[in-house]
């Protein structure tokens, strides 16, 4: 997956269109994000205990890898990232727009 937790991302459709946030969890196998601060969803809970008295909760609902792109670190700019390998073995990720490591 090309981009990772704590990856600084912009939303590129939807409602939290043009917004950005730090990438909180990552869950490569369904391709989805939790992103600060985006797709927030209102939750009502039930209380369950004495310290739990329940209410509304704001939390954040994963959106989709495809919605979003990577605001690369080093030129500011939402981008798509390429992987470049290293020769002492493995690979790193660059940005194709200026070309810089981002790892
Ligand atoms: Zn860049």
């Amino acid at each position: 997956m090309k981009i990772r937790k704590n990856d600084n991302v912009i939303v590129i459709v939807g409602k939290d269109k043009g917004k950005t946030g730090t990438v909180r969890y990552a869950y490569p196998h369904k391709k989805r994000l939790v992103v600060e601060g985006i797709n927030m969803m209102k939750r009502h809970t039930k209380p369950r205990t004495a310290t739990d008295p329940g209410g509304v909760i704001h939390r954040e609902a994963s959106i989709e890898i495809s919605n979003v792109r990577l605001v690369c670190s080093k030129c500011n700019k939402p981008t798509s990232v390429g992987y470049r390998p290293l020769k002492k073995g493995g690979k790193v990720r660059f940005c194709k727009h200026c070309d810089e490591v981002v790892d």
